[in-house]
């Protein structure tokens, strides 16, 4: 990239830039991403970094994964931080990429308090987060007036792998009219129970976002009741984002890139006698 702002901020040499990539289509970068990839020694990058991204990195960087590899744990967070130190502590200029957005169920306020703790100096630069972008991708807005007042951001997985004690799923099914969840895949069967449990309709609209925003994007609209059956059979592998609510209806009118595939989108999709607001 020759010709982006001559005043972004110049990445000096013992700083760590904590950056996101955005969900994965390579234009969702910001122009700070793209600077730091063309500036970095070296990029430190996670599993859901991909190669398109990658490969706007300067032809001086080194690329280090710390992602999962082959069904093996991802490193230890404790060492990813020591790498950062260590990498900045050699001078280099230090980019640590990560999916989305830093802040968002990504670790990054773990990480940079590890350099705050070590004196490294550092920089944030936001990414748009998948449950953001990945959903706009598939024709759906996180909030619609006629329709919600609030969204809630929530994570499907804790620390240990199972479905979060620390989300209170009574509170967010009464509160929230749309949930918006990542990492949830896995424990799809619990948490739809849960949240039937607290009183959400069996009828509610539910999509899956699978790969959002690349080229292999897939998407599947269901309902809270079928949802694990319906991701069953559509074989739908993460990463997805998974989000619940009315706003899930708006598809049918705002699927823009399916409409560049072909499908008629209608104009009123909240309009239909058979369908009642929720929430
Ligand atoms: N920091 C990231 C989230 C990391 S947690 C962000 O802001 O987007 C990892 C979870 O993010 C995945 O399990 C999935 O729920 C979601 N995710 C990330 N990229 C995605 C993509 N391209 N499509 C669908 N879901 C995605």
């Amino acid at each position: 990239m020759d010709n982006l702002p001559q005043n972004l901020p110049e990445f000096l040499p013992g700083w760590v830039w904590l950056v996101g990539a955005g969900p994965g289509d390579v234009g969702l970068l910001t122009l700070h991403a793209a600077h730091a990839l063309s500036q970095a020694d070296v990029v430190v990058y996670d599993a859901l970094v991909g190669d398109h991204i990658l490969a706007l990195a300067g032809p001086q960087v080194e690329l280090e994964y710390a992602g999962k590899r082959g069904g093996k744990p991802s490193p230890r967070q404790p060492d990813i931080s020591r790498r950062l130190v260590q990498l900045a502590r050699d001078g280099k200029r230090v980019l640590r990429l990560k999916g989305g957005d830093p802040f968002v169920f990504g670790r990054g306020g773990e990480e940079a308090l590890s350099l705050v703790e070590a004196g490294v100096p550092f920089r944030i630069v936001p990414g748009i987060s998948a449950g953001v972008g990945g959903l706009a991708y598939a024709g759906i807005p996180l909030t619609h007036r006629t329709v919600n007042s609030a969204v809630t951001f929530l994570t499907g997985h804790d620390a240990a792998g199972t479905v979060p004690d620390t989300v209170d799923w009574d509170a967010v099914s009464k509160g929230s009219p749309v949930l918006v969840m990542y990492m949830a895949l896995k424990h799809l069967d619990k948490i739809s129970g849960k949240l039937l449990d607290a009183g959400r309709p069996e009828t509610e609209p539910v999509a899956l976002v699978a790969n959002a925003t690349l080229p292999e994007q897939h998407v599947v609209e269901t309902t809270l009741a079928r949802c694990v059956d319906d991701c069953a059979a559509a074989g739908l592998k993460p990463p997805a984002i998974i989000i619940v609510g009315d706003v899930v209806r708006l598809r049918d009118g705002l699927d823009w890139l399916g409409a560049l595939n072909g499908r008629d989108l209608v104009w009123n999709p909240l309009n239909d006698k058979d369908q009642t607001l929720t929430g």
